[in-house]
C-alpha cells in the first residue's frame, strides 16, 4: 500500500483538502478490506451492509442481496483459497457525506500460478462505505477485471483457463505420440540396411554388446555365424550388379526368414557379408545351424555360372564363447571371420569351427 501517498483525494463539497483524519480512516477501511480480500479472510462477509448492492467480478449484474454477495464472496475465496498478490497502482478516495465514504482502486490481481490472465489486466474497484450505528459498512462493491473477462457465475474465469489448458495439452500429448512415433521410425531406420531391409551392423554390433552381458550373467555361451557369398565379384561381374542386389535381397530375406528363436538376430555385416548371432548356443548348436544355412542356399538354386558349383554357394565360419569381463565380444566375432577365413581356403561351400573343425 505504498502507493497511497499517490491518492487523489476529494473532499465533500469538492473543494479543500481532505481534513487528515478523514483521510486516515478511508485508507484504513480500504486497507482493512484489501488485506482481507488478499489473505481470503472471511470475516470480509461480516462487513456488508444488510442494505448492500454490488457487481460481481467483472459482471455486469447488480446483486442487491446481501446473502447472495456473502455467497459469491465464499465462492471467490473457495475458487482460490491461497492468499493472492494485489499490486496497487492508484488509488482515488472520496469523502462523500459525514457517514458515507469512497474508494476507487486500479490494481493488478495475481493468482497463484499457473493463473496469468488477470495479472496483465488492470482490475477496477469501486467500493462505497456507510456508517452503520458505531460501524463502517460496505454498501457497494463493483469490481471489474475489466468486463466481459469473467463468465456466468464465476470470479475469474477459471474454466475457460482450464479448458485452454486441457486444450494445450492435447495439443501436447498429440506432439509427443507424433514425436515418439517419429523416432521410432528413425530408430528402426537407423537399424535396418538399406538394400536387403534387415538389421544392419550398427544393430549387430548393439546386439552383440547385449547378449554378451546377457550371457556374462547368465553364464550362457554366445555363438556367431559369419558367412561370405562365394566369387560374388565374379557373379556381378556377369549377371551385372543389380542381378547381384538381388540375389543379396533374396539370400538375406531366406535367412532372416530361418532365424527364429528369441534373441537370434541375422544382420548384412558389411558387402555380401552376413552375420548371424545366436544366444545361449554352444559351439556344435552353432556349427549345425551353419549347416542348416550352407544348405538352405544351395536349395534356392541361384545360377552362377562363373562358379565351379554353377550355382551361388555360401561359406560359413562359426563361434562360440563363454562371455566374460577378461575379453572383449569383438573377439567372438574375429574368432568367426577366422573361421570363415579357413572355410574359403578349404574350397568354399562349407562350414568351419573357430577351432579348426569343418563340415
Ligand atoms: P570370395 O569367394 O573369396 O568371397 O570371393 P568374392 O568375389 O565374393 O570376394 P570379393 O571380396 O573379392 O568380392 C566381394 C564382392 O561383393 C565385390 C563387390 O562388388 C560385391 N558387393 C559388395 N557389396 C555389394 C552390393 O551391395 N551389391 C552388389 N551387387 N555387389 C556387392
Ligand atoms: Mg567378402
Ligand atoms: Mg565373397
Amino acid at each position: 500500500m505504498d502507493k497511497l501517498e499517490k491518492i487523489v483525494s476529494h473532499s465533500r463539497d469538492g473543494v479543500g483538502p481532505m481534513r487528515a483524519e478523514r483521510h486516515q480512516l478511508i485508507c484504513s477501511l480500504f486497507e482493512e478490506y484489501i488485506e482481507m480480500y488478499a489473505s481470503r479472510d472471511d470475516r470480509l462477509t461480516s462487513r456488508f451492509s444488510d442494505n448492500f448492492s454490488g457487481y460481481a467480478g467483472s459482471s455486469d449484474v447488480l446483486i442487491t442481496d446481501k446473502a447472495e454477495w456473502i455467497r459469491i464472496t465464499r465462492q471467490d475465496f473457495t475458487q482460490i483459497p491461497e492468499r493472492i498478490d494485489i499490486e496497487m497502482l492508484d488509488l482515488s478516495l472520496q469523502d462523500l457525506a459525514d457517514d458515507v465514504v469512497a474508494v476507487t482502486a486500479f490494481f493488478h490481481i495475481h493468482l497463484p500460478p499457473p493463473e496469468g490472465i488477470l495479472s496483465n489486466e488492470t482490475a477496477r474497484l469501486v467500493l462505497v462505505f456507510r456508517q452503520e450505528s458505531t460501524a463502517w459498512k460496505i454498501v457497494h462493491s463493483g469490481i471489474s477485471i475489466p468486463y466481459g473477462l469473467a463468465h456466468d457465475d464465476e470470479i475469474y474465469p477459471m474454466s475457460r483457463l482450464e479448458k485452454r489448458n486441457l486444450e494445450l495439452e492435447q495439443i501436447i500429448n498429440v506432439r509427443t505420440n507424433e514425436l515418439a512415433e517419429a523416432n521410432k521410425i528413425l530408430q528402426i531406420q537407423c537399424n535396418t540396411d538399406g538394400l536387403t531391409n534387415i538389421s544392419n551392423r550398427r544393430h549387430f554390433d548393439y546386439l552383440l554388446n547385449q547378449e554378451w552381458n546377457r550371457g556374462q550373467r547368465s553364464g550362457t555361451p554366445l555363438a556367431v555365424i559369419m558367412l561370405d557369398i562365394d566369387y560374388f565379384k565374379s557373379f556381378n561381374d556377369h549377371y551385372g550388379h543389380l542381378a547381384g542386389d538381388i540375389c543379396l535381397k533374396k539370400l538375406a530375406q531366406r535367412l532372416a526368414q530361418s532365424s527364429r528363436r528369441v534373441g537370434e538376430l541375422v544382420a548384412r555385416y558389411g558387402g555380401e557379408e552376413f552375420v548371424i548371432l545366436l544366444p545361449n548356443t554352444v559351439k556344435q548348436a552353432a556349427f549345425e545351424v551353419a549347416k542348416h544355412i550352407q544348405k538352405m542356399v544351395l536349395s534356392l538354386e541361384i545360377p552362377h555360372v562363373t562358379s565351379s558349383h554353377g550355382i551361388v554357394t555360401v561359406s560359413l565360419g562359426v563361434a562360440s564363447l563363454q562371455p566374460s569381463s577378461q575379453q572383449l565380444p569383438v573377439e567372438l566375432v574375429r574368432l568367426a571371420d577366422a573361421a570363415l577365413y579357413r572355410a574359403k581356403l578349404a574350397g568354399r561351400n562349407c562350414v568351419q569351427l573357430e577351432d579348426g573343425g569343418s563340415g
